[in-house]
C-alpha cells in the first residue's frame, strides 16, 4: 500500500533516484502527462489526460540528425537523444496497454531505436480506474479498468491509499527505491470500476472483410472535418513522416507524427490519391485497427480510452459506428 501524499514523496526519491518522472498535471487547463520535479503537483484524481502516454516514447516531433551542406559535401551530425531512466506514474490501464501494440510495431520489420530505448528505459505505474466517463470502452476491447498490460506496477485505489501490486522487475526496482512509502496492504480490498460493453468484437473483423465497399463508409465519414485530432490523440496511432527542415546552408531531419485522415497522407508524387475520399479515410482507420493490425499482430490497435470521441470536433463515435455494424 502506498499512500496518496506519499505518491508526492515518491516523486522526490524517484528524483534523487536519478529518475525523471512524469504524471498527470494541469498545464495551461489541461491534464497532460508532464515531467515533474520536487513540489511539483501530479493530479490522479482527473480520468485520461488530453494526449495519451505515447508521447513519452513516441514524441510529437523528434529531431533523428542534424546536416551541413558544403559545396561538395554533407556533414552529418547524431543528435538522437535517448530518454535517462524515467518513471510514468498515474497512466491508465488504456493507455499502458496500448504499449504492447506499439512494440510489435517498432520491432516489426525494422527496429526503431528511438522508440525502443525509450520502452527500455520507462518504468510505467498504471492507476487502475474507480471511474469513468460516457466515452471509455475498454471492456468492448478485451480491456478493462485493472487490465495490467503494459504495466509495471499497478496502483488499485483503496481508500485514501492505492494497493500497489509490482508487474515486472523494473516495476520492483521503483517500489524498492522508497521502501519506506510502502506498507503490505493486507486484505485491503480495491475500488475498480469500468463501462458496460457496447458491441461483440468477434463480430467486427469479419463484418470488414466483406463490406470494403459499404456505403456504410461514406454515411459514417460524411461529417468528419480531416483534422486529424482522433489520429493525434489515440495511444495507439502511430504513423510518421520524416522530412528534412532547414535552408541552403543545413538543417535538421525530423520524424513528426502524421495522420491518415488528411486527405495529403496517401497523396502521391503523381498526383494519384489511393484514398481520395473522407469515407476511404476512415474505412482505411477503422480496419487498420479491427482488422489488418489483427492480421499483422495478432491483437486490436483500439484499447477504448474514449479519447477520439470526447475530442472529435464534430462528434464522431467510432463506438457507436462498431456497435451499428456488430448489429
Ligand atoms: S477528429 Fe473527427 S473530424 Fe477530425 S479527422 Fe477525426 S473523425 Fe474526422
Ligand atoms: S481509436 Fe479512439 S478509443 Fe480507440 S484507442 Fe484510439 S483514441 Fe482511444
Amino acid at each position: 500500500m502506498i499512500t496518496a501524499p506519499a505518491l508526492s514523496t515518491l516523486v522526490t526519491k524517484l528524483n534523487s533516484a536519478g529518475y525523471r518522472v512524469f504524471a498527470p498535471a494541469i498545464s495551461e487547463g489541461l491534464t497532460t502527462f508532464t515531467q515533474l520535479v520536487t513540489g511539483d503537483k501530479a493530479v490522479f484524481s482527473n480520468l485520461n489526460t488530453r494526449l495519451s502516454l505515447k508521447g513519452i516514447f513516441f514524441p510529437a516531433t523528434e529531431p533523428l540528425l542534424r546536416y551541413k551542406l558544403g559545396k561538395s559535401s554533407v556533414e552529418v551530425e547524431d543528435i538522437a537523444n535517448f530518454a535517462p531512466k524515467t518513471v510514468v506514474i498515474g497512466a491508465r490501464p488504456c493507455d499502458a496497454s496500448a504499449l504492447p501494440a506499439l512494440d510489435a510495431l517498432f520491432s516489426w520489420d525494422y527496429n526503431d531505436k528511438f522508440y525502443l530505448e525509450r520502452r527500455k528505459n520507462t518504468t510505467v505505474v498504471t492507476m487502475a480506474c474507480s471511474a469513468f466517463d460516457d466515452a471509455c470502452f475498454c471492456t468492448s476491447v478485451g480491456g478493462a479498468p485493472d487490465n495490467k498490460a503494459g504495466s509495471d506496477v499497478l496502483l488499485i485505489k483503496s481508500g485514501a491509499s492505492f494497493i500497489a501490486e509490482p508487474l515486472t522487475e523494473k516495476g520492483k526496482a521503483v517500489i524498492d527505491a522508497a521502501p519506506d512509502l510502502f506498507a503490505p496492504a493486507g486484505d485491503q480490498k480495491g475500488e475498480v470500476a469500468g463501462p458496460r460493453v457496447y458491441f461483440d468484437r468477434s463480430k467486427i473483423k469479419p463484418w470488414l472483410e466483406s463490406n470494403f465497399d459499404s456505403p456504410l463508409w461514406a454515411e459514417f465519414a460524411a461529417k468528419c472535418l480531416s483534422c486529424g485530432c482522433c489520429t493525434f490523440v489515440c495511444p495507439n496511432c502511430h504513423c510518421f513522416d520524416i522530412v528534412d527542415e532547414g535552408g541552403l546552408k543545413g538543417g535538421k531531419r525530423v520524424k513528426n507524427w502524421d495522420g491518415c485522415q488528411f486527405p495529403l497522407f496517401t497523396l502521391h508524387t503523381s498526383g494519384h490519391n489511393p484514398r481520395p475520399t473522407k469515407a476511404a479515410r476512415w474505412r482505411q482507420r477503422v480496419a487498420h485497427k479491427f482488422s489488418y493490425y489483427v492480421d499483422k499482430f495478432n491483437c486490436l490497435s483500439c484499447v477504448g480510452c474514449g479519447r477520439c470521441i470526447r475530442h472529435c470536433p464534430v462528434n464522431m463515435d467510432i463506438r457507436n459506428q462498431l456497435a451499428k455494424i456488430t448489429g
